[in-house]
């Protein structure tokens, strides 16, 4: 058995009923509610302001229902509505993003996955702290006051999509650099990004065991980040500097990508990791998450970052991926997590997966 992550009154409304699933309409929503549909779930989008009409465009993934709120910061005022259908919301980016960590944390409908993850996926420190004990290799982090002896890249706290982040080939570009808030330094590693797409269940039975339950694999992608991706058209970076343009790393899309296959062993390795550590440290990371890191020429992959919820990158394989496949065929993230609830609710466990 995994930790309980949901007290019987957070389930209570759940009891005997069919759960109704229910996303943000942005991000994953599309494979979420298609998984969710084809493992027989009522879906539930709710929208801020009107719902979107390209569901129209994508029958098999249109939810059967919305919940249209002036903003998504209205949404905890819904929660008695949420509730009264049996709602199991699915966490993406964008919900914690719109509606903001306290409310997020706050919201008292039954929500998938652990949320107590959040305070260790937001702060960088904690999340440094709980990558490194689980033995996962980071880049290196530097004081300002440090001796520099490589390229850095300065990250803001909680920026989205590397929002003005600052690349620094030596000490004397890092000194013009002028920061408007919390920062840290990094290493600049230079590689191959992999984004790996992992979902790890405490209840399910063989498989890859890693705590009370197995981690699998799902897919794997790369981000296309404009502009730092077109940067070598244009040469080196003070070209574009000299254009007025500095780099930047917001994401427009996404590209499948496939290991080489003698280097799965370590992905587990670390993915594994990152869980037994997360059950020590808060009671565990339930369902899908991602290991964004490079894998430099000497083949060690340096992980920059985990998001600990769906990833927009999965968006690549909703009828499958090259891993995906060898574990169910046309299995998406967004269906794995709608029969997760379902294995869930036929073994009574719901408790060890929703919070
Ligand atoms: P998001 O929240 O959208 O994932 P973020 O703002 O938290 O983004 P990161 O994911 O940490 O930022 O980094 C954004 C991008 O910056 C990465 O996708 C990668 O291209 C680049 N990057 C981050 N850290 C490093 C590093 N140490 N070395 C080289 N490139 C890096």
């Amino acid at each position: 058995m995994g930790p309980a992550l949901a007290s019987p009154e957070r389930l209570a409304t759940l009891n005997g009923r069919t759960p109704t699933i229910a996303t943000l309409c942005s991000h994953s929503s599309l494979q979420i509610f298609h998984g969710a549909r084809r493992e027989g779930f009522p879906t539930l989008g709710i929208a801020g302001g009107t719902a979107p009409r390209f569901y129209d465009a994508f029958p098999l993934a249109k939810p059967d229902k919305f919940l249209t709120v002036p903003t998504i910061k209205d949404l905890p005022k819904h929660a008695d509505r949420l509730r009264a259908e049996a709602t199991v919301l699915v966490p993406t980016g964008s919900i914690v993003e719109y509606l903001g960590a306290e409310e997020f944390l706050r919201l008292d409908v039954p929500v998938f996955g652990n949320r107590a993850v959040l305070g260790w996926e937001s702060d960088r420190r904690k999340s440094r702290e709980w990558l490194e004990s689980a033995g996962c290799p980071m880049p290196r982090r530097y004081e300002p006051s440090d001796a520099i002896d490589g390229p850095v890249i300065v990250k803001y706290y909680g920026a989205k999509g590397g929002k003005g982040f600052y690349l620094a080939k030596n000490r004397a570009a890092l000194d013009e650099f002028r920061p408007t808030g919390p920062y840290v330094i990094q290493e600049y590693v230079l590689g191959t990004r992999y984004y790996l797409h992992f979902f790890y269940s405490p209840i399910s039975e063989g498989g890859y065991r890693v705590g009370s339950g197995s981690l699998e694999l799902l897919g794997m992608d790369r981000r296309d980040e404009a502009n730092i991706d077109e940067l070598y058209k244009l040469g080196a970076q003070e070209e574009l500097q000299k254009a007025g343009i500095r780099p930047t790393f917001v994401v427009t899309g996404n590209v499948p990508v496939v290991l080489r296959e003698s280097l799965l062993p370590m992905a587990f390795e670390y993915g594994a990791r990152v869980v037994e550590r997360s059950i020590e440290l808060f009671g565990g990371m339930v369902g899908p998450f991602c290991l964004e890191g490079i894998m430099t020429e000497e083949l060690e992959f340096k992980v920059f970052e985990i998001s600990t919820r769906i990833v927009a990158g999965t968006n690549l394989f909703i009828s499958g991926s090259p891993y995906s496949d060898l574990v169910e065929p046309g299995l998406s993230t967004g269906r794995r997590i709608a029969q997760e609830i379902r294995r869930a609710t036929d073994r009574g466990r719901l408790a060890e997966v929703l919070s």
